[in-house]
C-alpha cells in the first residue's frame, strides 16, 4: 500500500530545479537599411548544477544569446525566465534597474578577458562585489573578507589574495574573475570565451574550475566557447549558425 495514501496532498517529484530557460528568443540589430538576426528562435534551458555549451561559427550569435541571458541586451521577442531566490524573473521583460540588480545577486559573468581593476588586489576585485550599492556594514565587511579569501583559495589562489591585479599571470587573473563571479552566490554563471585569451594549461584549469564550481555551487553554466574540448566536457551543448539552433 501506497504511504501517499495517508498524506493531504498528491506527493510529486521534486520539480526539476531549472535556473534559466529561454523560450522562442529573438534579438536583431539594425543593420544597414534593414536589421539582421543574431538570435533566431532559440529556446534552450539548463538545469542548477549543470552545463551548456555554446558554440557555432564567429558571428553566429553566440554572444548575443550570452548577452541576453545577462540581461545586457533585452530580445526582441520571447521569454528569458530566471529562476531566483524570490521566484522566476522573466529577464525579456526586466527594466535596466532590475537587471543590474539581478547582475550584481543572481547571475555571474566571465568573459574572455578577465576585466580587473588595476590598482586593487585579487581580494579587493572581490571584496568590490559584496559592495556595489550598499554601504557596507562591519559584520558585512567581515563575511565578504571571508567568502572572497575562501573563493580564493578554491580557486588556488589563497597566497595571491593580496597581490595587486597587475602582478597576476593571464591565467591567474580569469581564476579570480571566476571567483569574482561567484562571490554573490549567483544561480547562473556566464562565460563567452572564457579561456580563449589563455595558453592551453591555464585554459584546462579554468574550465576544470567552471565545471566544478557550477556542480559544486549549484550554479547553472553557459559556457560560450571555440574549443571543441571545452565544449565536450559539458552536460548538453547547442550549436548555432546565424543565430539559429542547428542539430
Ligand atoms: P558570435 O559571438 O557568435 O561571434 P555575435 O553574437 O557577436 O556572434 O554576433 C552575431 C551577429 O550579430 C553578427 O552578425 C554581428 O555582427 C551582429 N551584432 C552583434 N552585436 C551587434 C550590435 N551591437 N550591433 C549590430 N550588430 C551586432
Ligand atoms: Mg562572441
Amino acid at each position: 500500500m501506497s504511504h501517499t495514501a495517508f498524506l493531504d496532498r498528491p506527493v510529486t517529484t521534486a520539480p526539476v530545479p531549472t535556473a534559466l530557460r529561454m523560450d522562442n528568443v529573438v534579438l536583431t540589430f539594425p543593420d544597414g537599411n534593414g536589421r539582421i538576426t543574431a538570435v533566431d528562435d532559440v529556446s534552450l534551458a539548463i538545469e542548477r548544477g549543470r552545463s551548456l555549451a555554446v558554440t557555432g561559427p564567429s558571428g553566429s550569435g553566440k554572444s548575443s544569446l550570452l548577452a541576453v541571458a545577462a540581461t545586457l541586451t533585452r530580445p526582441d521577442s520571447g521569454q528569458v525566465w530566471l529562476e531566483t531566490r524570490s521566484g522566476a524573473v522573466d529577464l525579456a521583460a526586466a527594466d535596466a534597474r532590475r537587471g543590474a540588480e539581478l547582475r550584481r545577486g543572481e547571475i555571474g559573468i566571465v568573459f574572455q578577458q578577465a576585466n580587473l581593476i588595476e590598482s586593487l588586489t585579487a581580494r579587493e576585485q572581490l571584496e568590490a562585489m559584496a559592495w556595489l550599492g550598499a554601504r557596507p556594514s562591519k559584520a558585512r565587511r567581515r563575511d565578504a573578507r571571508e567568502r572572497a579569501d575562501d573563493l580564493l583559495d578554491m580557486v588556488g589562489l589563497g597566497d595571491a589574495a593580496g597581490r595587486s591585479a597587475g602582478a597576476l599571470s593571464g591565467g591567474q587573473r580569469q581564476r579570480v574573475a571566476v571567483a569574482r563571479a561567484l562571490m554573490n552566490g549567483p544561480s547562473l554563471l556566464l562565460a563567452d570565451e572564457p579561456t580563449s585569451a589563455l595558453d592551453s594549461d591555464s585554459g584546462r584549469v579554468v574550465m576544470d574550475l567552471l565545471l566544478d564550481t557550477a556542480r559544486e555551487f549549484d550554479v547553472a553554466l553557459m559556457l560560450v566557447t571555440h574549443d571543441a574540448a571545452a565544449a565536450a566536457r559539458c552536460d548538453a551543448g547547442i550549436h548555432l549558425v546565424d543565430g539559429a539552433v542547428v542539430h
